[in-house]
């Protein structure tokens, strides 16, 4: 074997919030890890890809990971450095003449930066991607600038960081106990000379919640976007009853009548829910929840829609647009609405831009224009992972 990329992926950092570690929240729909190990195991240079995880984190990586052809994880150490080292050992037996060693969280890694650490190392034993630092530096002591840094001979290092196996390998023996900022650092204290090549603005960490904002703006302004645009819609109708409370997109609404039905009629998040399953072709409310099962007897109509939202994030999907139309002579539905709409962006975890909700009457005409009850009708566009398709006879 020649070339071994060893991706780094145990650390269990959730700064960008939720419970997640960073190297399993979704960017374009795929965890940051899998697009990482895919960029390597695309790379025609690379024959091989070790990844070292968490303790506790391998039903995340087997999810994150899912019909890639991969060796098992190696568990990884309480340090980095300790991670690095037990990924190095897994690696032993294989002995590649090189190992590129690399950040999980840096997922935007292009071919060609990954063509740079590989040819560098036909010439030397330890390849560094930098970049330029291009801000002046400041020292400063709590919010006071105390001095004036030279950045004069400084760069930026970045990952992957390339090495000869053997030699690496040795040099992480030997600093085994003593804390180290990066691979680089070990292999310059064991004495190995490194060679900087140029690095790449976009292989930068995700670490925080603009990190991963921006990271989406650039999959997709590269056209590497995974997305397609699917669009469900959602219908629904109950009848008034005069012994309920009328509820409309989780909100109480002042009203004569409220709505018959097993739960707590909700007809406009049934109307929402259907859309969104319907995007996702995952059937309807009623498959999901019986209207025999006693379960959902009374319950607040939010749970389904929370349940369909659900779906669609474990599909690595998300929201684009909510457009709704509630259909009666009364009541009057102005009122609510702006109400409704944050209802429903709480509800689905997005903004309220994204939500629409319009009312209108059938002009007297039909069962809602006999006020017999409430009619809904909604439309989900949602985006979703592209899967190949393959057709079923
Ligand atoms: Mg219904």
């Amino acid at each position: 074997m020649q070339t071994a990329a060893l991706i780094v992926a145990a650390g269990s950092g959730t700064r960008l919030g939720g419970d997640l570690p960073k190297q399993y929240l979704h960017l374009d729909g795929q965890p940051v890890l899998r697009r990482t190990v895919l960029a390597f195991l695309e790379h025609p240079r690379i024959d091989h890809v070790q990844v070292v995880i968490g303790a506790g984190q391998k039903d995340l990586y087997d999810k994150a990971i899912a019909g890639l052809d991969l060796p098992p994880p190696v568990i990884g150490g309480e340090t980095r450095q300790q991670s690095v080292a037990a990924g190095l050992a897994a690696l032993a037996g294989s002995a590649p003449a090189h190992v590129l060693i690399h950040d999980a969280a840096r997922a935007l890694i292009d071919h060609a930066l990954i063509t740079r650490v590989c040819d560098g190392l036909v010439s030397c034993s330890a390849v560094l991607p930098a970049l330029p630092v291009v801000d002046s530096l400041s020292r400063v002591e709590g919010l006071q600038v105390s001095g004036t840094q030279d950045r004069e001979g400084l760069v930026r290092a970045q990952t992957p960081q390339g090495f000869d196996f053997l030699a690496i390998t040795a040099a992480h023996r030997k600093a085994a106990g003593q804390a180290m900022s990066d691979d680089v650092a070990v292999a310059r204290a064991a004495g190995m000379v490194v060679q900087v090549v140029q690095g790449s603005e976009d292989n930068f960490k995700i670490t925080v919640a603009e990190d991963l904002e921006r990271a989406e703006f650039l999959v997709r302004q590269k056209g590497l976007s995974i997305m397609e645009t699917r669009t469900g819609s959602g219908f629904d109708v109950h009848r008034f009853a005069s012994d309920r409370a009328l509820m409309l997109c989780g909100l109480q609404v002042p009203h004569t009548h409220g709505l018959a039905g097993h739960s707590d009629a909700d007809v406009a998040l049934h109307a929402i829910t259907d859309a969104v399953l319907g995007a996702m072709a995952e059937g309807d409310i009623g498959d999901h929840f019986p209207p025999d099962d006693a379960r959902w007897k009374g319950v607040s109509s939010d749970i389904f829609l929370r349940y369909a939202m659900s779906l669609l994030q474990l599909r690595g999907g998300r929201i684009n647009s909510i457009d709704l139309t509630i259909i009666c002579e009364a009541p009057k539905i102005k009122p609510y609405r702006q109400a409704m709409r944050h209802n429903v962006a709480a509800i689905l975890s997005v903004p309220a831009r994204r939500i629409s909700i319009k009312a209108t009457t059938t002009e007297q005409l039909g069962f809602t224009g006999r006020r017999e009850g409430i009619a809904a009708q909604a439309t989900a566009t949602v985006e979703l992972p592209r899967e190949p398709d393959t057709f079923e006879a």
